[in-house]
């Protein structure tokens, strides 16, 4: 095992978490164990194994030694007992709610989170008798009056998506626990560098680390951290059931992106404020909500809460979707593309993509508004990604 990081900084964190040299071969980056199972030397150690006597491996859906070492890196960051990793985000939720939720209890949800996930809920999670609300809970009096005798969980995503809200994750916290609830935080858009829930109250985090902390747009996967050990074995216990796991070579490729996500986060977080605030000086520009931004509803949470303000941007074109349209496909070194959190910059329009399967009253409650324009900035020369901008403005 490796030796104690907790004591360390995240960016350390970041490059030595589940890091340590594999002893058999003296490897120094992890080797990529790609095996589905693992021999036991008798049958008497299998059993034992079987049974938690044992220390070793089975199987991979149930444990494999790469992606123990993403397990342990992930919790490193963010403070809490070895993850559990899942073959994406929505794997990560799933694992979350079927383990954590039985039929007929609720849960109430941000408004603006990630779309998918409130589909998941509202539409299939509902068929097993789950019920769920969402509202907005950057406004603490509208969570509290959302509870039910019958509330078991608060899922609170902040930043959230693609409204880039914020929600105060220590008020939540108490006011979920007030009700014997637990609070699980989305943390795919702070990323652990930025953001660490567990610290303010939550007891459960997720993540898409399709997103930040792989950071290279080529995988999908997800984590679930839990604050403590008997949530962990509470959640393992369906985890390894589910089928959501990760698989070997795609744990090795997160762990490799990792290593740079506290430079990756501040590098593109540099870039952000600078466009926030030319998109936000821009006479064609409506509006633009950026946590740096003074202008920003939650601006103070966002200095107490976070390490930072991130490099997701939201802003609306002057000419609402019709003028945004066309500067989604004006722009060149930007991609127009779903997804965020990677090297590269992304933009997306919302209303039309990630949010479309939400109902159009529920999407305009939620704060998305049709001519809402997302971008996720990346790590290339600011001036560049400016110019691009420019450029693209023009053609509005
Ligand atoms: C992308 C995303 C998810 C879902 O993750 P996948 O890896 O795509 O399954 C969940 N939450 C947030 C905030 C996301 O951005």
């Amino acid at each position: 095992m490796s030796h104690d990081l907790r004591k360390y900084g995240t960016n350390t964190q970041a490059v030595h978490a589940g890091q340590y040299v594999d002893e058999a071969t003296g490897a120094v980056a992890p080797p990529i164990v790609q095996t589905s199972t693992f021999a036991f030397a008798s049958c008497r150690q299998g059993a034992e194994r079987f049974a938690g006597e044992a220390e070793g491996y089975i199987y991979t859906r149930m444990g494999n030694p790469t992606i123990a070492r993403l397990e342990e890196a992930v919790a490193t960051l963010e403070g809490g007992a070895q993850g559990l990793a899942t073959g994406s985000g929505m794997g990560a939720l799933c694992t979350i709610v079927f383990s954590l939720m039985n039929g007929g209890e609720h849960m109430v949800g941000t408004s603006s989170v990630y779309g998918p996930s409130r589909v998941v809920m509202e539409r299939d999670f509902s068929r097993f008798g789950l019920e769920s609300s969402f509202v907005d809970t950057c406004d603490l009096d509208a969570l509290r009056a959302a509870i039910r005798p019958n509330t078991t969980m608060v899922f609170v995503e902040t930043p959230a998506n693609p409204t880039v809200s914020l929600t105060d994750i220590a008020a939540a916290a108490e006011i979920a626990h007030e009700h014997g609830a637990l609070l699980v935080v989305d943390n795919t858009f702070a990323s652990p560098i930025l953001q660490r829930p567990l610290e303010l109250g939550a007891d459960v985090v997720m993540h898409s680390l399709t997103k930040f902390i792989n950071g290279h747009t080529d995988i999908v996967a997800g984590m679930v951290v839990p604050g403590t050990a008997e949530l962990r074995a509470r959640i393992k216990k369906v985890h390894a059931y589910l089928g959501a796991c990760m698989d070997p070579h795609q744990a090795w490729l997160a762990l490799r992106g990792m290593r740079t996500l506290g430079m990756r986060v501040r590098t593109a977080q540099e870039n952000a404020g600078v466009i926030a605030r030319f998109l936000e000086a821009h006479p064609k520009v409506e509006w633009v909500r950026y946590p740096g931004l003074p202008s920003h509803p939650q601006h103070e949470l966002a200095e107490r809460q976070m390490d930072g303000p991130g490099s997701l941007i939201s802003f609306e074109v002057r000419g609402g979707i019709e003028a945004g349209t066309r500067l989604l496909d004006s722009v060149e070194l930007m991609t127009l593309a779903v997804s965020l959190g990677g090297i590269e910059t992304l933009i997306q329009h919302p209303s039309s993509m990630t949010h479309a399967a939400m109902a159009h009253e529920d999407r305009l409650a939620a704060g998305i508004s049709d001519g809402l324009v997302r971008v996720s900035i990346g790590c290339e020369d600011a001036e560049d990604l400016i110019a691009d901008f420019e450029q693209a403005l023009k053609q509005v």
